[in-house]
C-alpha cells in the first residue's frame, strides 16, 4: 500500500455550502472535532449564488402566515409527494433558523417598522422570503463563516490551536466513503492544487454535496455540481429516491449563447415582473391547471391588483409553482410565439421605476447590463427554462438526517431527498439546508459520540480507492481488465459533452418512454467509452483529471434519473411525461428507489454496459392525520389515492 496521509476526526462533513456549514457548527457544538471538506474554495458553495431569499413563515409581511400555512404550500408544490415529515420540521423550524442567523451577524433587509422584511415567490401563500436584496446566499454563508471563525478563534483561546476541533480542508474533493462492514469509516480525499491524496477518518460522515445540475448543458449550476455526494452515497450501499424529479426554473437566460442558463431570480416575477410571448400577451393565464384555480387570478386587473392587496384579489399566475411556468413557456416556444432567441419576454421596466428596480434587483440589473447588454430598468429580458435543483435525493431519516441502510452517514441540503417531493418552491432550499444542516450535524455528533469503538479504515478500500483515482492516468489499457476492448483514451470534456448533450434532449423538460430508452443506451456506450477516460501530464492541478473523476458520479446519477423517469408514468412537478401527461392519483404514494447493484467494488467489476442502477418501488409512509386535516377535504381527493381516502 502506498503511502497516504490519515488523520483522525470525529465527524467529516463533505460540502461547505449552507447545509455542510450548518452541520459542521452544530457537530463542533455538540464538542465534536469535525472536518469540513469542499471541493472549491471556501466560501465558493452554490448556496453563495442563491438570490431570491430563505422561505420562513415569521409572519412580518403578513400575520396570517404561520408553519402550518407553510406546511401546506410545500406540499401542494411538491404535488404532495414530499416526505410529510421532513415538510413539517421545516416549516416548524426555518423561523428560528432564521432568527439565528440573525444573531451570528445577518443583515437582512428590513421592514418600515425594523423587521425581517419579507418577499412573495411562487407558490407561497403569503409573502415569506427573508432576503438581502437578490444576495442572499451570499449573506447566509457569509454568516456562517463568521460562526465558523467564531468557534476557531475560540479553540485558539482553549486549545491554543484554530483548527483543533473545526478544521476546514479547501478544494479537496472526496471520491469515496470508506467503510467497516456496514458502517462508516472515514473518506478517502485528493487534494486539488497538489494531487495529494489523503483519508479523513470518522464515524461520521454528513454528506452536504449540492445538486447534479452539470450532468445538463443548459444550467443555473456551476462546474461542481456533478452529483457527487449522490454517487458516494449509492456506492457506500445507501438508496436514492426521486431522482426523476429534477427542477427547470422557468427563467433563464437565453442570450448570449456563452451565458445560456444563467439564472434570473424568481424575486423578478415576486416584484411584480410578467411574462409575455412575442404577441405580448400575458400567456400565464392560459395555463392554470385545475388544482390551482381556486387561489390563482383569472385577470390581469385581478392579478395585478394582488400586489397592493393580497387580502381581496387572487395572486398572479406569474407566481405559479416553477413546474407549471417552466412547462408554458416550453409551450409558448415550441408553439412559435418565444423571443427571437428562443426564450419568452420577462418585463419589470413597464411594472417598476428604474430607481425601485435597481434597488431591488442590483444583481440583476447587472447581470444583464455586462453579459447581454440589456438594460433591464427600460427593456424586457429574454428568458427561458433552466435546469436548476434536484428535488431528488439520499433517503434519510426525517428527524436524524441519518442515511437509509448505512450507519454512520448522514446527508442534508440538496444532496438528500424527500422534502420537496416532486417539486420545490422558491426559498425553500435554503431553509431547508438550515433545518436540516443543523439536525445532520446534531446527531451526526450524537452517533459519533454513542460509539464504544472507533470503526477501522480498511487499507483494502485505501488501495482500491487510489487505483481508481490514478486511472486516468493510464487510460490506454483501461478497457481491458472490464473485458472489452482496449481503445485510444477518451478526452472527459468530449465524453461530458455528450452526456450534457444526452440529458437535455432525450431527459429533460418534457420526457417521452422512447426518448428515454434512447438515452439509457447512450449512457450504457458513455459508461463504457468513460472507462477510458484519460489525460495527460502530472497530477498538480489538473482540471481534465478532475473530470474524469466526476463523470463516474455523473453518469451513475443521469442514469438514476432516466431510469426513474422511465418507470413513473405520470406527470408530477419536476417530471412530466408527453405520453402520460396527467397527474395520476396512484403515484401519489409511491418513491422510486435507487441502488447500485455492487456498491463497494461497483467501478471496476460491473459490466458498464449493462445498467449500474437497481430501481424499485416504495410506498410513503401515511401522512399524519393532524396534518391532513390541514387542508379541505376536496383539495385532498385531488391528491390522495382511493385507498387513502377511504381511509
Ligand atoms: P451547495 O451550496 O451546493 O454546496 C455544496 C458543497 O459541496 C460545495 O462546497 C462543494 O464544493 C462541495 N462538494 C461537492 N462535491 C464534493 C466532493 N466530492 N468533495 C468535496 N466537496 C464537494 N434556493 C433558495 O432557497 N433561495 C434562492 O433564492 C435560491 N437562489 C438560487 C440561485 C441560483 C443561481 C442557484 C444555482 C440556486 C439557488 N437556490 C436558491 C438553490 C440553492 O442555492 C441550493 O439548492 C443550495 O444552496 C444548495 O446548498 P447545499 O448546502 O446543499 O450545497
Amino acid at each position: 500500500m502506498a503511502h497516504v496521509d490519515r488523520q483522525a476526526w470525529d465527524v467529516v462533513v463533505v460540502g461547505a455550502g449552507g447545509a455542510g456549514l450548518r452541520a459542521a457548527i452544530e457537530a463542533r457544538e455538540a464538542g465534536m472535532r469535525t472536518a469540513v471538506i469542499c471541493k472549491s474554495l471556501f466560501g465558493k458553495a452554490h448556496t453563495v449564488m442563491a438570490e431570491g431569499g430563505i422561505a420562513a413563515s415569521m409572519g412580518n409581511a403578513n400575520e396570517h402566515d404561520n408553519w402550518q400555512v407553510h406546511f401546506r404550500d410545500t406540499m401542494r408544490g411538491g404535488k404532495f409527494l414530499n416526505h410529510w415529515r421532513m415538510a413539517e420540521l421545516h416549516a416548524r423550524e426555518a423561523p428560528d433558523r432564521v432568527w439565528e442567523l440573525e444573531t451570528w451577524g445577518a443583515l437582512f433587509d428590513r421592514t418600515a417598522d425594523g423587521r425581517i422584511s419579507q418577499r412573495n415567490f411562487g407558490g407561497h401563500e403569503y409573502p415569506r422570503l427573508a432576503h438581502v436584496g437578490d444576495r442572499t446566499g451570499l449573506e447566509l454563508i457569509r454568516t456562517l463563516q463568521q460562526k465558523i471563525v467564531a468557534l476557531q478563534q475560540e479553540d485558539e483561546g482553549e486549545l491554543g490551536a484554530y483548527d483543533a476541533r473545526l478544521k476546514v480542508f479547501q478544494e479537496c474533493t472526496v471520491t469515496r466513503v470508506l467503510k467497516d462492514g456496514d458502517r462508516v469509516s472515514g473518506a478517502f480525499c485528493y487534494e486539488r492544487e497538489s494531487g495529494r491524496f489523503f483519508v479523513l477518518e470518522a464515524p461520521a460522515v454528513v454528506l452536504a454535496t449540492g445538486g447534479i445540475g452539470k450532468s445538463f448543458k443548459v444550467t443555473s449550476n456551476s462546474w461542481e455540481y456533478t452529483g457527487d455526494g449522490h454517487a458516494l452515497a449509492l456506492l457506500a450501499g445507501a438508496p436514492l429516491i426521486n431522482m426523476e424529479f429534477v427542477q427547470f426554473h422557468p427563467t433563464g437566460m437565453v442570450w448570449p449563447p456563452s451565458v445560456k442558463g444563467i439564472l434570473v431570480t424568481e424575486s423578478v416575477r415576486g416584484d411584480g415582473g410578467v411574462l409575455r410571448n412575442s404577441d405580448g400577451k400575458r400567456f400565464m393565464f392560459d395555463y392554470i391547471p385545475d388544482v390551482f384555480k381556486e387561489k390563482y387570478a383569472e385577470t390581469e386587473e385581478e392579478g395585478d391588483g394582488w400586489y397592493e392587496d393580497p387580502e381581496r384579489h387572487r395572486r398572479p399566475p406569474e407566481l405559479l409553482p416553477r413546474d407549471e411556468v417552466a412547462r408554458a413557456i416550453n409551450a409558448e416556444v415550441k408553439a412559435g410565439r418565444g423571443s427571437p432567441h428562443g426564450g419568452v419576454y420577462l418585463d419589470v421596466s413597464t411594472r417598476m421605476p428604474a430607481e425601485v428596480i435597481t434597488r431591488r434587483l442590483p444583481s440583476m440589473h447587472h447581470q444583464f447590463k455586462e453579459l447581454a447588454d440589456v438594460d433591464i430598468t427600460a427593456e424586457p429580458m429574454e428568458v427561458g427554462p433552466t435546469c436548476h435543483y434536484v428535488m431528488g435525493g439520499v433517503e434519510v431519516d426525517p428527524d436524524t438526517a441519518a442515511a437509509t441502510g448505512v450507519p454512520g452517514l448522514f446527508a442534508a441540503g440538496e444532496v438528500a431527498g424527500g422534502m420537496h417531493g416532486s417539486n420545490r418552491l422558491g426559498g425553500n432550499s435554503l431553509s431547508d439546508l438550515l433545518v436540516f444542516g443543523r439536525r445532520a450535524g446534531l446527531h451526526a455528533a450524537e452517533y459519533a459520540a454513542s460509539l464504544d469503538r472507533r470503526p477501522a479504515v480498511d487499507p483494502v478500500q485505501i488501495d482500491a480507492a487510489e487505483a481508481e483515482a490514478l486511472r486516468p492516468f493510464s487510460a490506454e489499457d483501461a478497457g481491458q481488465d472490464a473485458g472489452h476492448e482496449t481503445g485510444p483514451a477518451e478526452n472527459p470534456y468530449t465524453l461530458h459533452q455528450e452526456l450534457q448533450q444526452a440529458m437535455n434532449d432525450l431527459v429533460g423538460i418534457i420526457r417521452k418512454e422512447s426518448e428515454m430508452f434512447e438515452a439509457l443506451k447512450r449512457l450504457a456506450e458513455l459508461r463504457v467509452r468513460a472507462r477510458r477516460a484519460g489525460v495527460e501530464g502530472h497530477r498538480q492541478y489538473n482540471p481534465g483529471w478532475h473530470l474524469s473523476l466526476d463523470l463516474r458520479n455523473m453518469l451513475l446519477v443521469s442514469e438514476c434519473v432516466a431510469r426513474a423517469a422511465l418507470e413513473r408514468e405520470e406527470s408530477r412537478g419536476g417530471h412530466t411525461r408527453d405520453d402520460h401527461p396527467a397527474m395520476d392519483r396512484g403515484w401519489r404514494n409511491i418513491n422510486l428507489v435507487c441502488e447500485v447493484a455492487h456498491p463497494q467494488g461497483e467501478a471496476r467489476t460491473a459490466d458498464p454496459a449493462l445498467g449500474q442502477i437497481r430501481l424499485s418501488r416504495r410506498e410513503t409512509p401515511p401522512i399524519r392525520r393532524d396534518l391532513l386535516e390541514l387542508f379541505e377535504k376536496d383539495e385532498l381527493a385531488k391528491y390522495l389515492t382511493d385507498e387513502e381516502l377511504s381511509r
